[in-house]
């Protein structure tokens, strides 16, 4: 078998990965990353709206009062501050390597003002990414999968991985995970098709905790294919409609059309049921085909005119603010073993992430968790590749369909449970991950956090931001978060 032997190993390269690897190389770290598709891969490259940044000391509040407000209680107050705190110095050090951020910024759903940068219209992530991968001097093997971590008693060293010739063994002094969303653990999502949630389900298998996998954001407004009409074109002026051409959304909430996002999207599942259809009415934007070139391309692919009647909308699956627990600096709690990005927790989005505020914390994540895992290399010498659990994909339509139904944007017990059955009774196997494919492997880490989303989403019996309890449809008085680990599930309060 070929091995290789580096300091850092990063699993993923979208923006948490490539800008943790401009860190540590900026150390002088021997660094690798890993992208199972070809660059530019991920979420981040297909970010639209941008990356949210305080606009100033004075805006500093304002943008926490936000990020509070969005993920109804259950943010982690001082880690949100931190990173927000640290946010102005990303931007300074982007704008000084010349990326081509819009001097001005746009307004999105639940932010109180305009704060939220844009790059290329509206393919921010993509240029964002080109301009950090245009700096990266380490290699990014693309097509390359990991499929197992590498360990050493409980110390996470490396990853067994899967590429176009064959496997590889990577040692490394620190593992950090960048593999981004799990998106395609729904029918309907504007994920890419590798969002598997791969990062989560090697985390879990290594012993670290999966935190509040229930919270995931449905976007209020795609087009029947997944595709994404982005919130900005909301906070530009476009307007939802019914069936029956009425305007909706100030009857659901005083902000209209830029409410939050779990806000919007019940709105338009709600109106969508009551009427027969919801669109989105794009003609109000002024220079629409400039300002927002995907969309319209999106839309015109699918036989439809923006610039001359509205666009029908859906909800579907978009982040997930659930994922590996990590404290402020990326650590997981598992030695060797890091997490930044999507796959992570760190508590910034609490039940709801702000509109763009991934982005951001994408880039003071990766810093951060790249900087705290150099400091604590190791390279141990007798390793194992621990088991992977592969599954059938054949058995994936019926479990995003029963995810749909019992998991989507409204929840009920009796759904919940029914997706849960199915799931559980689907045939896992756990096996040496060189027996393994691709589609195998992703098809097992959807079932395995299939199961544990579920019993979390059962679990939790209200509804609080993103997750919705028809048949709880309070807040509980106290916050608190749900933790897996191993079989293990349980309430851990806030702060913990
Ligand atoms: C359509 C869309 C629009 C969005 N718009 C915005 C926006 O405007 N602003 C904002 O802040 N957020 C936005 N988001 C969310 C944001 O884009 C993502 O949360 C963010 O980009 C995630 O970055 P990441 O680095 O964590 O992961 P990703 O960018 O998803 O990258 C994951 C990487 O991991 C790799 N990978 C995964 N599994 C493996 C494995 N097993 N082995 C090896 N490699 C692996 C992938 O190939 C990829 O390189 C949007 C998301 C979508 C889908």
């Amino acid at each position: 078998m070929r091995t290789q032997t580096v300091d850092l190993l990063i699993l993923g390269a979208g923006v948490a990965g490539v800008y943790a690897a401009l860190a540590a190389e900026a150390e002088g770290a021997r660094v690798l990353l890993l992208s199972k598709d070809p660059l530019p891969s991920g979420a981040t490259s297909w970010a639209q709206g941008g990356v949210a940044f305080p606009l100033g000391e004075e805006d500093l509040e304002a943008h926490l009062q936000d990020t509070l407000r969005a993920g109804r209680g259950l943010v982690e107050e001082g880690v949100a501050r931190s990173l927000l705190e640290e946010a102005p110095k990303h931007l300074k050090r982007l704008l000084a390597w010349g990326l081509p951020f819009h001097p001005e910024p746009t307004r999105e759903g639940g932010h109180s003002r305009a704060r939220v940068r844009h790059l290329g219209g509206d393919r921010s992530g993509l240029f964002l990414l080109q301009g950090l991968l245009a700096r990266l001097r380490s290699p990014v093997l693309e097509r390359h999968l990991a499929a197992s971590l590498l360990v050493a008693g409980n110390r996470v060293a490396g990853a067994w991985v899967l590429g176009p010739e064959g496997p590889l063994e990577v040692r490394a002094g620190a593992v950090l995970l960048a593999t981004g969303g799990l998106g395609q653990l729904f029918p309907v999502t504007t994920n890419p098709p590798g969002a598997t949630g791969d990062g989560m389900a090697l985390a879990h298998r290594a012993g670290a905790v999966l935190r509040d996998l229930e919270f995931v954001q449905f976007h209020p407004t795609a087009l029947p294919d997944g595709s994404l009409v982005s919130e900005a074109c909301r906070g530009e002026g476009a307007l939802l409609l019914n069936a029956l051409g009425e305007r909706f959304m100030p009857r659901y909430d005083p902000l209209g059309e830029l409410a939050p996002r779990d806000v919007v999207a019940r709105a338009v599942f709600r109106e969508r049921e009551r009427t027969g259809g919801v669109f989105l009415d794009l003609r109000p934007i002024p220079q629409l085909e400039e300002r927002f070139p995907t969309v319209v391309a999106s839309a015109r692919a699918l036989g439809l005119e923006p610039l001359r009647e509205p666009i029908p909308v859906a909800p579907a699956a978009h982040y997930a603010m659930g994922g590996v627990k990590t404290d402020p600096w990326g650590f997981t709690g598992v030695p060797g073993l890091y997490a930044a990005g999507e796959v992570a927790s760190t508590g910034f989005h609490g039940a709801n992430r702000l509109a763009s505020n991934s982005l951001l914390e994408g880039l003071v994540m990766g810093e951060r968790a790249a900087r705290a895992a150099l400091a604590d290399l190791a390279f141990p010498k007798a390793l194992e590749a621990l088991p992977a659990l592969t599954l059938d994909p054949r058995h994936l339509p019926e479990l995003r369909r029963r995810m749909g139904a019992g998991a989507g944007v409204v929840r009920r017990r009796e759904g919940l449970e029914e997706a849960l059955a199915f799931a559980e009774g689907l045939p896992l196997e756990e096996g040496p991950p060189d027996l393994a494919a691709r589609p195998h492997l992703e098809a097992g880490n959807l079932a395995l956090l299939a199961r544990l989303l579920l019993r979390m989403a059962l679990l939790r019996e209200e509804s609080r931001g993103a997750h919705f309890r028809e048949d709880f449809p309070q807040e509980a008085q106290e916050a608190y978060h749900l933790e897996a680990q191993g079989l293990t599930l349980r309430r851990v309060p806030l702060g913990v």
